[in-house]
C-alpha cells in the first residue's frame, strides 16, 4: 500500500475536486435492536447523502457495520447465560435487517468480530506502538474477584453520598445527578456479583492525546470553521478544556486482542477499536480500499450522533494522524438527540419506538418513517417525535400534498389526454405556466444546496415544496373546467395540454429530486411513468423535457395511504404499556459516559418488556391481598437486602422476609402501612419462614416505595 504521507495544512479541494467519497456511519451496538432515534441520528441523513452522491455519478462508498466489542455485551452474556458471541449474533442480524428494510443503502454492513477487523485493528495499534507511540501505565483498578472482572466505575454501585440513594453508580448519582467516583459511595458493590470490589494493579497502554492538542485545534478550528455548529462548539469545548492521556486498552478476554507478549487477558478500548471498523469495512468491501483511505482526493464524512463527537472529531482524528497514511474527516455532521412524546428516548425504560416493530406495524410505509425523521430531523437542536406529528405529517404532507398532486396528474391525464404526455404549445403558454417552469428549474439548486451542506431538512422541505406549487397551479389552471367548454371551442384542448404537460414534467422532476429521501416512493413514480432508474440522474432534476411527448403511461398507483387515528392511539398505547421499571443493572442504562460502558450510539439496550400474558378475572382473585401494618423489623444477619418484618393483619401477625434492607432502615418503617400478598406458599430464607410478600413500586430512578392505602386503613382489609 502507498501510503499518503504529511498533512493537508490547507483545504484546497472542493466539492468538485474530490475524485471519491467515503461516507461512514456509526458502528451501531449489538446489544440491542435499532430505535428510531438511531435512524434520525445518523443513519437516515447518511442514507440520503449518499443516494444523491450516487445520484450525481459521484465515485462513492458507503460503510457501516455492528459494534461487537465492550463490557456490556460480556455481561449481557454472563447474565444470559450465554457467549458474548451469541449475543452479537442475535442483534446483528436485527439490526442489518431493520436497515435493509429501511432502505439504508450501505454498500456493506459488517461487523467489528470479522477476522479482517482484528488483524486491521491488532495492525493499527501495533504500528503504534512500535513507533512509540504509547504510554505504558500501571494503576490501581477495582476489581471483582467473585467475577475475576476488573470493574469500570459504572459497574460499581452503592449509596450516594449526597441524596442516600442506594443504587447509585460508581460514576453518577442518577437521582440526583451528582458526578461521582467509586471511592465516595457508601457500601460500594460490584453490579455483577454484589462483591466488595476491591483495588489490584493492572497495566495499560495510554494515548497521549494533550500531544495532539496543538494540531487539532489548528486542523479542526482553525480548518474547519465550516462543521455545523453543535459539533464545533463541543470540539472546541473539549480542546478548551485540554485534553488527557487516554487508556486505548482494557481487561477483558472479549474484544481484539492486544497485540503484545505481555498482554494477557488484554483488549483494545473499544473506543480504539470501533472507528478502525471503518476501515476494515471498506477492505472487505473492496481491493481499492486504500485508494478510499489513503488518497487526498478522497472526501471522508463521518455521519454520528452527538454522543460520539469527540471519539470522531478528537480521538479518532488524532489516532489517524498519529497513525500517519490516512485521510482526515472533511465533516462530521453529527445530529442532536430525538425524543419521543416529550421524553428523552430510553432504552433501558422501554421508551423507544423500535425500528424492527415499526416495520411490522406499518408496512409498506418505510418511506413515510424516512420521511417523519428527516422532516423533523434533530440537525440543530434536540427534537421531538410525536405519534400525532407522524400521522399529520403523513396525512397533511405526504397524502394532501406530494400524493395529491401526482394522483391528479395522472387521472387527469388519463381522462383528458388519452394516457398519453400531450404536447407542449410554446406559443400558448402564459404566465402561470412560465412561473411553474421557472419552478421546476429553480428547485434543483435549491434542493441541491441544501443536501451540500447537510441541511437534509431544509432540502426535504424544497421537494414538497415544489409539490405544493404543482397543486397551486393545477388549481389555477383547472383543466377539468377548462375541458367543459371544449365544444364550443375545441382551441381549449392547447390550454388543457400544457398544463398537464407541465404537471406531468414536474411529476418527473418530483421522482429524481425525492429518490434520495423516499426511494421506494422515486420507484413507484418511475413504474407510473414506465421509464427506467436512469432517469432518476441528479442530471436529469431541474429539466422541463423529462418525459416524451406521446408516451403512455400507466394509471395511477396510490404513493401513501392515509393513516388513521386508531393506529395512533394503538402506538401510543403500546409505547406506555411497554414502558417498564429502570434496570438498576448498568449494562441496560442509558447514561454512558464511562470508559469501558461504549457511549451510546453504541445503545446499551436490553430487550423490550415482555408484557405479561392476559389472565382471567380468576387468575387475579386467587390472589389473597391484604393491608397490613409493619410493627418490628429488623436487618437479617449476613444478608445485605434482607429484612425481617412483622406485620400485623389484625386478626393475625405473622413474618415476612424482603429484600428492601438496601432502601429502608428497620426503624424508618416500623408503623407503615403495606399491602401483602397474604396467601403466597411459605418460603425459607437464611432460615426465616417469611409468610408472604409486600408489594413494591420501583420508582424510575431504582428506588422503592412501599404501596399502601391513601388513608389509615383497617389491619385485614381486603385489596381487590
Ligand atoms: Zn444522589
Amino acid at each position: 500500500m502507498r501510503y499518503f504521507c504529511g498533512f493537508i495544512t490547507e483545504r484546497i479541494f472542493t466539492m468538485t475536486d474530490y475524485k471519491r467519497h467515503l461516507v461512514t456511519a456509526a458502528l451501531p451496538y449489538a446489544n440491542g435492536p435499532v430505535h428510531i432515534g438511531h435512524l434520525a441520528g445518523c443513519y437516515v441523513p447518511a442514507d440520503i447523502y449518499v443516494r444523491y452522491l450516487r445520484a450525481k455519478k459521484q465515485d462513492v462508498k458507503f460503510v457501516c457495520g455492528s459494534d461487537e466489542h465492550g463490557v456490556p455485551i460480556t455481561i449481557r452474556a454472563m447474565r444470559e447465560g450465554i457467549t458474548p458471541q451469541q449475543v452479537v449474533d442475535k442483534y446483528h442480524a436485527i439490526i442489518r435487517d431493520s436497515f435493509a428494510q429501511m432502505g439504508i443503502s450501505f454498500d456493506i454492513y459488517s461487523r467489528t468480530s470479522d477476522k479482517i477487523h482484528h488483524e486491521t485493528a491488532s495492525a493499527f495499534f501495533k504500528k503504534m506502538y512500535d513507533e512509540g507511540l504509547f504510554e505504558e501505565k500501571e494503576s490501581e483498578q477495582y476489581y471483582d474477584e467473585k467475577t475475576n472482572t476488573f470493574l469500570a466505575d459504572r459497574y460499581i454501585t452503592g449509596t450516594c453520598p449526597v441524596c442516600s440513594n442506594p443504587n447509585a453508580y460508581g460514576d453518577q448519582c442518577e437521582r440526583c445527578g451528582t458526578s461521582l467516583s467509586p471511592e465516595q459511595l457508601i457500601n460500594p458493590r460490584s453490579a455483577l456479583s454484589d462483591a466488595v470490589p476491591v483495588k489490584k494493579t493492572t497495566k495499560h497502554w495510554y494515548f497521549p492525546l494533550q500531544q495532539y492538542e496543538p494540531w487539532l485545534k489548528e486542523w479542526a478550528l482553525e480548518g474547519h470553521k465550516e462543521w455545523k455548529n453543535n459539533v464545533y462548539g463541543q470540539v472546541k469545548s473539549w480542546l478548551d478544556s485540554g485534553l488527557h492521556p487516554r487508556a486505548m486498552t482494557r481487561d477483558s478476554n472479549w474484544g481484539v486482542k492486544v497485540p503484545l507478549p505481555d498482554a494477557e487477558g488484554k483488549v483494545l478500548y473499544v473506543w480504539f477499536d470501533a472507528p478502525i471498523g471503518y476501515i476494515s469495512a471498506t477492505k472487505q468491501l473492496t481491493d481499492h480500499w486504500a485508494d478510499y483511505w489513503c488518497k487526498e482526493d478522497t472526501k471522508l464524512v463521518h455521519f454520528i450522533g452527538k454522543d460520539n463527537i469527540v471519539f470522531h472529531c478528537v480521538i479518532f482524528p488524532s489516532m489517524l494522524k498519529a497513525h500517519g497514511g490516512f485521510v482526515l474527516p472533511d465533516n462530521v455532521p453529527a445530529n442532536e438527540f430525538l425524543n419521543l412524546e416529550g421524553e428523552k428516548i430510553s432504552t433501558s425504560r422501554n421508551w423507544a419506538v423500535w425500528v424492527d416493530e415499526y416495520l411490522k406495524d406499518f408496512p409498506g410505509c418505510e418511506d413515510v418513517l424516512r420521511y417523519v425523521l428527516c422532516a423533523n430531523a434533530p440537525e440543530t437542536k434536540d427534537n421531538d417525535f410525536t405519534w400525532k406529528d407522524f400521522q399529520d405529517r403523513n396525512n397533511s404532507e405526504l397524502v394532501a400534498i406530494f400524493g395529491n398532486f401526482v394522483n391528479r396528474t395522472f387521472v387527469l391525464m388519463h381522462k383528458l389526454c388519452g394516457g398519453k404526455v400531450p404536447k407542449l404549445h410554446e406559443a400558448q403558454l402564459d404566465n402561470t405556466d412560465r412561473a411553474i417552469i421557472a419552478d421546476i428549474e429553480a428547485a434543483k439548486g435549491k434542493v441541491q444546496s441544501a443536501l451540500d451542506n447537510y441541511r437534509f431538512r431544509d432540502g426535504l422541505f424544497e421537494v414538497i415544496d415544489l409539490a405544493r406549487k404543482g397543486n397551486k397551479y393545477m388549481q389555477e389552471k383547472q383543466p377539468w373546467i377548462v375541458a367543459k367548454s371544449l365544444a364550443e371551442n375545441p382551441a381549449a384542448q392547447q390550454s388543457i395540454d400544457n398544463s398537464l404537460h407541465l404537471c406531468l414534467q414536474l411529476t418527473a422532476n418530483l421522482a429524481v429530486l425525492v429518490n434520495p429521501f423516499l426511494p421506494n416512493t422515486a420507484q413507484k413514480l418511475l413504474q407510473m411513468m414506465k421509464v427506467v432508474d436512469k432517469m432518476l440522474d441528479w442530471d436529469n432534476a431541474g429539466k422541463v423535457k423529462l418525459l416524451s411527448v406521446g408516451y403512455s403511461l400507466r394509471e395511477p398507483q396510490l404513493l401513501f395511504r392515509k393513516i388513521e387515528d386508531s393506529e395512533i392511539a394503538a402506538q401510543v398505547e403500546k409505547l406506555k404499556a411497554s414502558l417498564f421499571k429502570p434496570a438498576t443493572d448498568p449494562a441496560t442504562t442509558d447514561a454512558s459516559t464511562t470508559e469501558a460502558a461504549k457511549p451510546a450510539d453504541s445503545t446499551e439496550t436490553v430487550l423490550p418488556a415482555e408484557a405479561k400474558a392476559e389472565i382471567q378475572y380468576d387468575d387475579f382473585a386467587r390472589l389473597d391481598l391484604k393491608v397490613a401494618t409493619i410493627v418490628a423489623a429488623e436487618k437479617v444477619a449476613k444478608a445485605d437486602k434482607l429484612l425481617k418484618l412483622e406485620v400485623d393483619l389484625g386478626y393475625e401477625k405473622r413474618t415476612i422476609v424482603s429484600g428492601i434492607a438496601l432502601h429502608f432502615a428497620p426503624e424508618n418503617i416500623i408503623g407503615r402501612q403495606v399491602v401483602i400478598v397474604a396467601n403466597l406458599a411459605p418460603r425459607k430464607m437464611r432460615g426465616i419462614e417469611s409468610n408472604g410478600m409486600i408489594l413494591m413500586a420501583t420508582q424510575p430512578d431504582g428506588s422503592l416505595q412501599f404501596v399502601n392505602p391513601d388513608e389509615t386503613s383497617a389491619n385485614g382489609a381486603m385489596v381487590s
